[in-house]
């Protein structure tokens, strides 16, 4: 295994931020987690996990070691008339396995298709899109204890999903390395398509097909949302804000054209609509700006730093707490 000091890191978010590792170690099998955890715990470095860097924002300097996880490799462990059972390694990336089970007539991840990064981040921010979050298909979480090396496995339970949140963002967080993942994928299954924007895309399709939403998700994600590979970015920088009803009336009666969505007791808010409201949409801060379709995006022009898309997303929040006296919680991790 190579570990490798003062990497450069620029090319493995799609942020493209000129971040440069103390220490990095490309982690490709079990044995070598267990090396580059060694390694890390007898120089006693902090880690830090790298997917596909679809969901940082990595300062300057990263002190300690990043592992890159690229473990790969996947297990039908069962095969039953209405479903199957795959255990998957995190490395391996989400959206080409998206499209294999699809292909193998294993559904319900269509909605999810293209989203960036590995399967083993799927289950941190439980990955959510037109409708569906990864958790419905989630059965269990295997990981590797950081400070024991200990090999840990989590149920569904234990992972304690929410919207955009699990027990790796709260408690487990910086203590574990999610290696796998075992997803329960039904074979026949009506794709989920009342998402409005999806029932928008399908148009005429009254009963659609897996393939249908598939082929409707990826056309909508490429027409909204600037390709990291062109324009860098970290797609939504902020939450929806969850808060409840009551308090969700007295914004209202303030506010009527608030946009919104019921979620039992709570009501999730729209950010977007939060920040083009409090004049987020042409904000910039050096090569950091906000993107002229989504106000949700930040993007960076060409040699923007961590420090500037900080400090835009801290402007563009105080900018909604003034406005509307809502927090919002940014989305990424920030190392
Ligand atoms: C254009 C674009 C569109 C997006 N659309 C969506 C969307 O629709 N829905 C959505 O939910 N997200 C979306 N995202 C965010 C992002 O793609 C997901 O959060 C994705 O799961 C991140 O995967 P990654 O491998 O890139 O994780 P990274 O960015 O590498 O890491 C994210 C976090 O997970 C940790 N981590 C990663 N792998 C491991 C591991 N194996 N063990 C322990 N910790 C780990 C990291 O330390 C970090 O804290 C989008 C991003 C972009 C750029």
């Amino acid at each position: 295994m190579r570990i490798e000091a003062d990497v450069p890191l620029a090319h493995c978010n799609t942020l493209r931020l000129p971040a440069r590792a103390e220490w990095c170690a490309t982690v490709a099998s079990g044995d070598e987690l267990r090396e580059a955890l060694d390694f890390a715990r007898t120089r006693r470095l902090a880690l830090c996990v790298l997917g596909g860097g679809s969901n940082v924002v990595l300062r300057e300097r990263i002190g300690g070691c990043v592992l890159r996880m690229q473990l790969t490799g996947e297990e039908l462990l069962e095969e039953a008339p209405g479903h199957v059972r795959v255990r998957v390694a995190a490395g391996v990336q989400w959206h080409g396995f998206v499209l294999a089970c699809h292909r193998r007539g294993w559904h319900g991840l269509e909605n999810l298709a293209l989203i960036p990064g590995t399967v083993g981040a799927a289950p941190i921010q439980n990955i959510g899109a037109y409708g569906v979050e990864v958790q419905e298909f989630v059965e269990a979480v295997g990981a590797v204890d950081r400070a024991s090396g200990e090999a840990l496995r989590l149920t569904h339970a234990d992972c304690r999903f929410a919207y955009r949140h699990s027990i790796f963002k709260s408690e487990l967080a910086e203590r574990i390395v999610i290696t796998d993942l075992t997803l329960r994928l039904p074979r026949a299954r009506g794709p989920r398509s009342d998402y409005p924007a999806l029932r928008a895309a399908l148009g005429a399709v009254a009963d659609p097909s897996p393939a249908d939403v598939l082929e409707a998700v990826m056309r909508i994600r490429r027409e909204r949302l600037p390709d990291p590979a062109v324009l860098p970015n970290v797609g939504s920088f902020f939450k929806n804000p969850v808060i409840g009803r009551a308090r969700f009336e007295r914004l209202r009666a303030e506010h009527p054209g608030v946009v919104h969505w019921a979620a039992g007791d709570v009501v999730k808010l729209a950010a977007a609509w939060l920040v083009e409201q409090a004049g987020g949409k042409g904000m910039r801060q050096g090569a950091a700006r906000v993107h002229e379709r989504q106000a949700l995006v930040l993007v960076n022009e060409g040699g923007a730093t961590a420090a500037q898309v900080l400090g835009l997303a801290s402007r563009i929040a105080t900018a909604v707490r003034e406005r509307f006296g809502i927090d919002l919680e940014i989305e990424p991790a920030v190392y």
